[in-house]
């Protein structure tokens, strides 16, 4: 293949690495050969020359949370209590959902991923066949898993078959871009008979595990009524935490969570927006980054955000704990951009280098105008991206080496049909219909 070679007017490698001046990232068949200062000192010829001197060059934003489809639902109920919102609004929207309907709700959460800088995302929901059609059309790398309940002996069994089907059909697929992990919902939703042999199925298939972990009190309290220990402290039991784990939410956790936490390979997606758009609380980011825990930063679905941004999750984890805490220096923006990116990668069982721009890293690249009036001036590159940069500034994304947006317009996706079909679905998602 081609070898490409994009120059820029600044670089961010990973946090630790910012180059504030013009450089360049050569790479061939996906993966980086070469990162540097200045011009390319090797020959050109035979190369694609990509052009953007007044753009930075970052890593993609890895979202480690989301359920995508459930863009379809944006806006469908809001300011609700959680129980009424999932009950009267989310429930019954989803019982109209078909695999079409999935299909076209994910294209347009990739647009809008796309669009914002995101490379590599997860996604927990149903009909995954079609959100992996989806995922694959996009080029955008997807960590996919077919949700799971267990709350009664059909769906236990349909939750399990499934999800090793999905696994063994789309496990690598689209060139590796698509990775299967297993998705059971939650403790509260998987009695822990489930969740031990939803472990079993891990160990056997060697996929990974996504789940919701201690996201409300009330999910916290009625664990420790009806199994007398914590969410975290079940999931341990049942054997889930032997396995490779990525948690979302972990808003409330005891001491004993996090010690237990950081002996386990356990890693933590923090969804700071959704958490308090539907008033779980906090979670303690800045205790688990000092127990060494890998954080990353998620979106959730788009019912509760309401969109993919992860520039706004990106302020909104640097931001928040200060506030939180009354500490200025929690969260600094190296940790948050870290989060979103390196750490993100890791949190979603990433290749190596994933989220960085390092050589040998997959060419999974995000660029930003500079010209902005919030850019100026630049005393320091990474604080204006963390605290001043939005989705509106991405220009140009690549995955794999592959451009999926170039000068703001999407590559791989035909946007006018997405609109078109979405717009047909609202009528007949929307409540009374
Ligand atoms: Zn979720």
């Amino acid at each position: 293949m081609t070898q490409v070679l994009l120059e820029a007017g600044s670089l961010v490698l990973s946090a630790d690495a910012v180059i504030p001046e013009p450089g360049y990232v050569l790479w061939q068949d996906g993966v980086i050969l070469a990162t540097g200062r200045g011009v390319y000192p090797g020959p050109r010829d035979g190369m694609e020359v990509v052009s953007r001197p007044r753009a930075v060059a970052i890593p993609g934003l890895v979202n480690t949370h989301g359920h995508a489809a459930m863009t379809l639902l944006r806006g469908i109920g809001d300011d609700l209590p959680l129980q009424a919102w999932l009950t009267e609004r989310i429930y019954p929207a989803e019982a109209k959902l078909t695999g079409e309907a999935v299909y076209w709700g994910t294209l347009l959460a990739c647009w809008e991923m796309i669009q914002s800088g995101t490379t590599c995302f997860t996604d927990m929901y149903f009909f995954m066949h079609d959100a992996a059609r989806a995922v694959e059309e996009s080029g955008l790398r997807g960590v996919l898993s077919w949700g799971m309940v267990g709350l009664d002996e059909q769906s236990r069994a349909s939750g399990l078959g499934n999800s090793r089907a999905f696994f063994e059909r789309w496990n690598g697929a689209a060139d590796g871009r698509i990775r299967v992990t297993l998705g059971p919902h939650a403790p509260y939703t998987c009695p822990p008979d489930y969740l031990a042999q939803v472990a079993d199925l891990s160990a056997a298939l060697g996929a990974p595990v996504q789940i919701h972990l201690s996201e409300t009190r009330r999910e916290v309290e009625e664990c420790l009524e009806q199994h007398g220990t914590t969410p975290i402290q079940l999931a341990e039991r049942c054997g889930l935490l032997q396995r490779p784990v990525l948690a979302a939410h972990c808003v409330h956790l005891t001491e004993e969570d996090v010690a237990l936490m950081r002996t386990r390979d356990v890693r933590v997606a923090h969804n700071p927006q959704s958490n308090l758009k539907l008033a779980s609380g906090v979670a303690p980011v800045v205790k688990l980054l000092e127990a060494g825990i890998t954080v990353g930063i998620g979106t959730d679905g788009a019912a509760s955000n309401n969109n993919l941004d992860l520039f706004e999750e990106l302020r909104l984890a640097a931001t928040l704990h200060k506030g939180v805490l009354q500490d200025a220096t929690a969260v600094t923006a190296t940790e948050a951009f870290t989060m979103a990116t390196a750490s993100g990668a890791r949190c979603v069982f990433g290749e190596n280098g994933q989220g960085t721009l390092h050589p040998g890293a997959p060419a999974d690249i995000v660029l930003l105008n500079l010209d902005s009036p919030h850019f100026l001036p630049t005393y320091d590159l990474l604080s204006n991206i963390v605290y001043a940069a939005g989705a509106g500034d991405v220009t140009d994304v690549f995955v794999a080496g592959r451009a999926l947006l170039r000068n703001r317009e999407p590559v791989t996706l035909d946007v006018e049909r997405i609109r078109h079909e979405v717009r047909r679905l609202e009528a007949r998602l929307r409540p009374g219909s």
